[in-house]
């Protein structure tokens, strides 16, 4: 019999409980008890739809996120927080979101770092480490979980991050080696798997992705001696791998002294045959057979053309998985009432591919026979899929084929171009900007919501969100802002917008994954071609702009972005999905040059994210995505202004890349890492215009003047100051007006006092 498991489920819940809950939490709305009950619910309820498992996972729900987790349970504590008071919890969420100095009565503390988890759309909070880390042993939470899921009957596999992962995903603070850490860490880890043993688990699941990336030797060798160290251990383990190939790390991975490994076989199908040839005969194989990480239905039949002989070579050895946590995907398909019946038939959310997990299972055991009927619906779907009209249009693919080298050249170089920008706006030393929106407040989404259901009229609606395109502006005009923006009160979500006005896409209801904390984002969904049947975003920039006479930036988002915050459909080479999109926004790019807007923010925050996770891999990305950015940017004259954004983005490995956009200006994260970022600068001069954000808008905390200016100054060092503008890190819509306004005061004035400093 195949062994059948989940290496995650989506801890949200399938109505944003966990979102509401921490939000309510942090308001002060809830107490930690009442938030404690929603977490054990959660995980009560995920069980349940996951019971027919042969083993579930226990550990993978989070209240914040999962490394940061680990961080607790390894004792491993920023000192500023384990120093700071409040109960577990509440430190807790002060690592993940930072204290501002007014809510208590000594001092702010600073948030974690946050980055990208792999190459998803999620975050985690970076581990930090100092030479002299020393980690202790905290497994109250994961013992407390083995024993709910226990009391419901069901056979738990925690899941931890393995040791060599967890050093790789961190930070050294003071420039340490954090590898050597590893002799710490390890028995640690290994009091760890003793006491689970002691609660009578038998399998845990060890994520290792970090086998999937660029390793040098010493990281290797880190495997082979954290594995060596921990096979003392009474437990199985199943180092589990995801999101890539293991390449040159297969026969390590291989090899190492555990009971079980999980390859993802969705992103690396070509390494399936060798694992199988050279996996030593005591060991369990776990094969991701069900992508993750996308929304689509799987072809079982051609699935199990493959899995059928792999099953005759390893019988009761092979466990069978979705390839990765079930964390990028929504819960359950079930709640969209409002999706297209056919798109919905291509569909597939989490508990859908538990289901289908079972069918493959079920196949293997007793024979196809047993699941005919499943069988051919889903073989109905491919086709269904393959052969719409609705996914195909012949005069999109044909453009595409048209495409020209030169279609993303801009007239002049940029010298030249910034003159004749200078011109028009005439925009002072140190030009101060936002990067688009601003809070989304309460009124604004209750709005949305009335309308969307009907009962709030369209022209109601548009008014509503007209009179807070005017508070915007005016709100702007009182602080002094140089370039305006109209707030973007009419999006939900700055890709979900663009995907409602283009043909090809599809949204869902409650598609929520989570992003980071309780931000949780609803990716739409990309079936088809792309055209832009209208104009997207024309109409609320020129209403803005008539309130004022500052400049006010038109505001879209990138391709790249576009395509790498939206479910994509899988049929086509992901390059010509983006060069549709690129097309569409051009469009969008002209028509708001010829309505007089002079300046043009093209957000290409998910720019970075999308790149492979081997570096060699790189440049095959970067060269369509640049060029993707180039031909929806570069049509517009050279007196117009395109801007672009990017948050998190490290910049040091891609600045050439980011170059090449050659956008006249770009807005980039770098507060929270204390113009960290700004190193790239140091060996490669970026030629253009450089807005490095001053103002960590993913924390509460508000910026005092004099942090921006000595912010500021860092980032003079490396650029020259008739070239850097002023502005936040990222949007503000996810913070209050009552935040905003100071900050972006301090900003202004901060702004001020370097251009008399200046002079
Ligand atoms: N213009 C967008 C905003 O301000 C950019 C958001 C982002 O970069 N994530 O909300
Ligand atoms: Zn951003």
């Amino acid at each position: 019999m195949v062994t059948t498991h989940n290496l995650g489920f989506p801890r949200i819940g399938a109505r944003r409980e966990l979102k509401f809950a921490q939000e309510a939490f942090w308001k002060g709305q809830i107490t930690e008890e009442e938030l404690q009950i929603t977490g054990a619910d959660l995980r009560r309820k995920h069980w349940h739809s996951q019971r027919n498992l042969d083993r579930v996972p226990v550990g993978d729900f989070s209240f914040y996120d999962q490394v940061l987790d680990m961080s607790f349970t390894l004792g491993n504590l920023p000192e500023r927080v384990s120093k700071s008071g409040g109960s577990a919890l509440e430190r807790y969420f002060r690592v993940a979101r930072g204290r501002s100095g007014q809510e208590s009565s000594c001092c702010g503390v600073q948030a974690g770092e946050m980055t990208k988890w792999f190459d998803t759309n999620y975050h985690y909070i970076v581990p930090e480490f100092q030479q002299d880390t020393r980690f202790q042993l905290n497994a109250d939470r994961l013992i407390e979980q083995i024993n709910e899921a226990r009391a419901q009957g069901l056979t738990p596999k925690p899941v931890i991050i393995g040791p060599v992962t967890y050093l790789w995903l961190g930070k050294s603070k003071d420039d340490s080696d954090r590898l050597t850490l590893l002799d710490s860490l390890l028995p640690v880890y290994s009091e760890l798997l003793d006491l689970m043993s002691n609660h009578g688990i038998d399998w845990v699941q060890v994520d290792e992705p970090a086998l999937v990336a660029d390793l040098d030797a010493d990281w290797r060798h880190a495997f082979s001696l954290a594995y060596h160290h921990l096979k003392t251990s009474r437990l199985k383990l199943l180092v589990t791998t995801y999101f890539g190939e293991l390449r040159e790390n297969l026969q390590l991975a291989c090899e190492l002294p555990v009971a079980g490994l999980h390859l993802d076989a969705i992103s690396a199908p070509q390494e399936v045959a060798r694992i199988v040839d050279w996996l030593p005969p005591h060991k369990q194989l776990s094969l991701g057979v069900i992508n993750g990480r996308n929304i689509w239905r799987t072809d079982l039949g051609k699935t199990l053309d493959w899995l059928e002989q792999i099953h005759e070579k390893l019988g009761d050895r092979l466990w069978l998985a979705p390839s990765c946590s079930l964390l990028h995907v929504p819960a359950d398909l079930n709640s969209e009432e409002q999706l297209d019946p056919e798109i919905r038939g291509w569909l597939a959310f989490a508990l859908q591919k538990l289901d289908e997990l079972a069918i493959l299972a079920t196949a293997l055991n007793q024979g196809r026979n047993a699941v005919r009927k499943e069988l051919a619906e889903s073989a109905l779907a491919t086709e269904s899929r393959k052969t719409s009209e609705r996914v195909h249009n012949p005069s999109i693919e044909t453009q595409i084929q048209a495409i020209r080298p030169d279609l993303g050249q801009r007239q002049s170089p940029y010298s030249e171009r910034i003159t004749a920008q200078q011109q028009k706006l005439d925009l002072p030393l140190f030009p101060t900007t936002t990067i688009g929106s601003f809070p989304q407040t309460r009124d604004i989404r209750q709005a949305r919501l009335q309308f969307r259901k009907g009962a709030l009229t369209e022209a109601a609606y548009r008014q509503r969100i007209r009179e807070e395109v005017s508070r915007c502006i005016d709100e702007q005009e009182v602080l002094g802002l140089d370039v305006l923006v109209h707030g973007e009160a009419e999006r939900n979500d700055m890709v979900e917008y663009f995907g409602e006005q283009l043909e090809g896409y599809a949204f869902s209801q409650f598609g929520w994954v989570q992003s980071y904390g309780s931000r949780c984002v609803k990716p739409p969904i990309l079936f088809g071609d792309i055209s832009r049947p209208r104009a997207m975003t024309l109409e609320w920039t020129r209403y803005a702009q008539s309130l004022t006479e500052k400049p006010v930036k038109g505001m879209l988002t990138g391709p790249v972005t576009i395509l790498n915050w939206s479910f994509v459909r899988d049929d086509q080479p992901r390059r010509d999905t983006c060069l549709q999109l690129a097309l569409a926004i051009r469009e969008e790019v002209l028509d708001l040059e010829a309505a007089g807007v002079g300046i043009i923010q093209i957000d290409e925050a998910a720019l970075r994210e999308g790149l492979p996770l081997r570096k060699s891999d790189w440049a095959g990305y970067l060269d369509w995505a640049i060029e993707a950015f180039r031909i929806a940017a570069n049509g517009v004259s050279d007196g117009t202004q395109i801007h672009t954004h990017m948050c998190y983005s490290e910049f040091n490995d891609i600045i050439k890349a980011i170059a090449r956009m050659d956008a006249d200006v770009i807005t980039i994260e770098t507060s929270r890492s204390d113009m960290e970022l700004l190193d790239a600068f140091r060996g490669f001069e970026y030629p253009n215009d450089i807005g490095p954000g001053v103002y960590d808008i993913h924390s509460p905390n508000i910026p005092a003047k004099e942090q921006i200016k000595a912010l500021m100054a860092k980032a003079s060092e490396r650029i020259p100051a008739e070239r850097l503008w002023v502005n936040p890190d990222c949007g503000l819509k996810t913070r209050q007006w009552e935040e905003v306004l100071p900050a972006l005061k301090s900003m202004v004035a901060a702004a001020r006092d370097l251009r008399g400093s200046i002079q």
